[in-house]
């Protein structure tokens, strides 16, 4: 079938409201959940043939990701979709007011390939949940797992309801051609803005999740000890390809030489290295040669070397880099951690603020006062003090970008809002209504007028 047919199918089947039905919604979540769990194996031979990613990176940053979302919301869907009541305002008495949440209709979610599962199944856990159908395009840069959900999902899932599309470029631009009532995209800031346009012609509303440069900031008053495992673990978990991996880090000068032993000791515990099963290839030879072009060998404090062949690329430190070296001009995505130092904390502020707004940023320290001006000073998507990463982990924060590194966000509530319309309703008694807004007009009901509004 031709993806048009499909398209107008979705939203044939959209106009009958059986996916506004809460039980036919909890149906093909806990359906979507038994096809994930009986398909583990062929989930993570796929990725493990595309980037050589463990099953553990795969289970605990991929499949219990997704198993997380189905159990929230079909523990939430209820309160999540019903009407909210609240107050009436003295010109609209007597009357009831509530918010009542409507699924938006034919979603179509477009997919990155560095978390090829969580990026495409989680927009879609959270469109299902909301009473939506969907189209999902994963990334055809990770070619196998995007095989793998095509078959999951066509096999188990009725096209008018749920359809996964394999393709690329050229399938992905006819795609945006179609008129859909929500666009989930997942990727670069390039992309995004093609997207984004491509959905203004429809005046279709995007979420778009994409990436940036972001910071991790470590002071003196940090615990070093602390910072540089979650450092090591959080940028090198797959490679570095994570969106929200710390992308630089900036150091305080007193503390950087102390502080740099203890990166390099994290990284050979946890055995970080080209061929290693805890450690993840690159993707593809063309960010392969890209990351590897930003390795200055000048200033390499650790690590440097990689594998043609196998796409490894060594866990790699640059020390003495500066924020014009092209290590530090667009991100990184890779295993590649630039470090600049710093001596004063409110100017290294200023300097974040010079660029774009990051998705994530974090700040490692125990003094009060940083913490308050890294919260109050800096715009970021999301991120933490004392830990990397682990704002995704907790579903009741928004996980999305601001300014360059994105629109809109997802996770727990905010996934069922993201995938809804906010339908506002005014239910008003047919009595008891005073005749002074109504015409003729005069300056006595003007005067009352004034009083009450
Ligand atoms: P990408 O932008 O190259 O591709 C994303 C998707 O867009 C793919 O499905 C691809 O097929 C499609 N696409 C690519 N070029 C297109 C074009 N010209 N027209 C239409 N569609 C096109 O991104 P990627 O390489 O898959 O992912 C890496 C980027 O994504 C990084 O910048 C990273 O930070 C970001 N990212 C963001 C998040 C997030 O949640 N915010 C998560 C993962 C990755």
């Amino acid at each position: 079938m031709e993806i048009q047919e499909i398209v107008s199918k979705q939203k044939e089947f959209f106009k009958t409201q059986q996916t506004k039905n809460l039980r036919f919604r909890k149906m093909y979540l806990e359906k979507l959940r038994d096809v994930i769990l009986q398909n583990e194996n062929l989930l993570y031979e796929a990725i493990e043939k595309d980037f050589g990613k463990s099953k553990f990176d795969t289970f605990t940053t991929e499949i219990s990701f997704i198993l997380n979302d189905i159990k929230y919301y079909l523990n939430n869907l209820k309160s999540l979709s019903k009407p909210k009541k609240v107050r009436t305002n003295i010109i609209n008495q007597i009357g009831k007011s509530r918010i009542c949440s409507e699924p938006l209709g034919n979603i179509l979610i477009i997919g990155a390939w560095n978390y090829p599962y969580q990026l495409s199944l989680s927009p879609i856990v959270a469109a299902l949940a909301a009473g939506n159908c969907c189209i999902v395009k994963p990334s055809e840069i990770a070619e196998n797992t995007m095989k793998a959900m095509v078959k999951i999902i066509n096999e188990n899932f009725p096209s008018e309801y749920l359809y996964a599309y394999e393709g690329g470029i050229n399938e992905t631009t006819e795609l945006l051609k179609l008129k859909f009532d929500k666009i989930f995209f997942t990727g670069s800031t390039k992309v995004g803005k093609i997207i984004y346009e491509a959905a203004a012609k429809n005046l279709t509303p995007v979420t778009l999740e994409l990436g940036g440069k972001s910071p991790a900031i470590i002071t003196k008053e940090a615990n070093l000890e602390v910072a540089a495992k979650r450092i090591v673990w959080g940028k090198f978990l797959n490679a570095g390809q994570t969106c929200v991996a710390p992308d630089y880090l900036l150091v305080e000068e007193s503390v950087q030489e102390q502080f740099l032993e203890m990166l390099r000791k994290y990284i050979q515990e946890f055995k970080y290295e080209i061929n290693s099963e805890n450690y993840t290839r690159i993707i593809n030879s063309k960010n392969f040669e890209r990351l590897t072009k930003l390795i200055n060998k000048d200033k390499i404090y650790f690590g440097g070397n990689s594998d043609q062949e196998k796409l490894y690329i060594e866990p790699t430190i640059l020390t003495n880099v500066n924020w014009n070296d092209d290590v530090m001009q667009d991100e990184i995505f890779g295993p590649i951690l630039p470090v600049i130092s710093f001596t004063n904390f409110n100017l290294v502020l200023n300097e974040i603020l010079e660029h774009e707004k990051p998705l994530a940023a974090y700040l490692f320290t125990q003094n009060s006062e940083e913490k308050e001006m890294f919260k109050n000073k800096l715009s970021f998507g999301g991120g933490c003090i004392n830990d990397v990463m682990m704002h995704l982990g907790n579903e009741n924060l928004p996980f999305g970008g601001v300014g360059n590194s994105g629109i809109g966000n997802y996770h727990g509530k905010f996934g069922f809002e993201t995938f809804s319309h906010q339908k506002a309703v005014l239910e008003k008694a047919t009595w008891g209504e005073p005749n002074i807004k109504y015409p003729p007009y005069s300056e006595k009901k003007l005067s009352w007028i004034k009083r009450f509004l």
